[in-house]
């Protein structure tokens, strides 16, 4: 506006110089100049308020997310309440319910780029994944077993244990427990005969690696990136067709002191030692770091070498979609 009236002074300056006549119509042109900054400053501070009232709503919109995130987080988080006399049961979640948004949301989210081949420097595009149900898991001797272990953890870590911030995004809201336990929710791939068993007798650490390479010892091998362990849901000697819907397992674990590992720990079949040495107390759980921050693998693995620190939560039943041109489609029938 300013720019205008600057350019307007200076067309006054030549109309002085000219026909008289013209002062009339200069008078009416200052007026005008006058209303114009008037409406001018209006419109500013009418700007103004609108965007202090926008960004109210993004701040609102924000924190109504953010509850809306933590609430579902809260009750992804709850423990089930069975009846004793249950052997377990499934429940199918309504597609509705935060806790499925929110699941479906971590799952097809964390799909990530995988080499080609084990070997190869290739990376395929990050699977394309659809969720099509997610069930939950409802187990009361397992659950029986993993409260007593996290009864033992705590008992091990007055003062809470130390967060991976690695595996925040699959972070239970902290402070459910006090101390803290670093409880979170995992991936685990099974192939499809093992699913129901896993949800009887829940996760076997002495089978573990079984047709995984092992490479952190006899452990329960979990990813925070679904697509991780959905190379598990197959046999690579007998792949099943590329559209096959397939189930993942959603495990609620307790990692309680992690282990940072950077290399392979192929003999292990416990944590190691605390800082303290074998008088200390041993670490509960082992992760693997990324190559992306100095590790040995592309993707995060977590193990647990104690079956009671995981249960199965949530079946997952998902495909990969049509148009999916991730590493293992490529190698999976039509
Ligand atoms: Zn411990
Ligand atoms: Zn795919």
């Amino acid at each position: 506006m300013d720019k205008t009236l600057r350019l307007w002074r200076t067309a006054d300056g030549s109309l002085q110089q000219g026909v008289t006549s013209q002062s009339r119509s200069q008078g009416a042109l200052v007026g005008a100049d006058q209303q114009l900054l008037a409406v001018t400053g209006a419109l500013r501070k009418a700007s103004a308020e609108l965007q202090i009232a926008k960004s109210l709503k993004v701040e609102l919109e924000q924190s109504f997310h953010n509850s809306e995130l933590q609430r579902a987080w809260l009750l992804a988080a709850q423990l089930p309440q069975p009846s004793q006399y249950l052997e377990y049961d499934i429940v199918v979640l309504p597609t509705a319910s935060p806790v499925w948004r929110l699941l479906s949301g971590l799952f097809v989210g964390s799909a990530a780029k995988h080499r080609r081949d084990l070997r190869s420097a290739d990376f395929c595009e990050a699977p394309a994944l659809e969720v099509e149900q997610i069930r939950s898991v409802v187990n009361p001797r397992l659950l029986q077993s993993y409260l007593a272990e996290l009864d033992s953890i705590r008992g091990k870590h007055r003062g809470g244990c130390t967060a991976i911030p690695e595996l925040g995004r699959l972070r239970l809201p902290p402070g459910l427990y006090r101390p803290d336990l670093n409880e979170h929710l995992l991936f685990h791939g099974a192939l499809p005969e093992s699913i129901e068993k896993i949800c009887k007798g829940g996760f076997d650490p002495r089978r573990g690696g079984e047709g995984v390479g092992a490479m952190f010892g006899l452990a329960t091998y979990f990813a925070i990136n679904a697509s991780k362990s959905d190379i598990y849901t197959e046999e690579f000697s007998r792949r099943l067709q590329r559209s096959t819907q397939r189930t993942m397992i959603v495990a609620r674990v307790a990692l309680g002191a992690g282990f940072r590992t950077c290399e392979p720990q192929r003999k292990w079949s416990r944590p190691p030692d605390g800082p303290d040495g074998p008088d200390g107390l041993p670490f509960d759980s082992v992760w693997a770091a990324n190559a992306a921050s100095g590790g040995c693998v592309d993707h995060v693995e977590v193990m647990i070498y104690n079956k009671s620190q995981a249960m199965p939560m949530f079946l997952v039943d998902y495909r990969h979609t049509e148009q999916c041109r991730c590493a293992e489609c490529l190698k999976r029938p039509q």
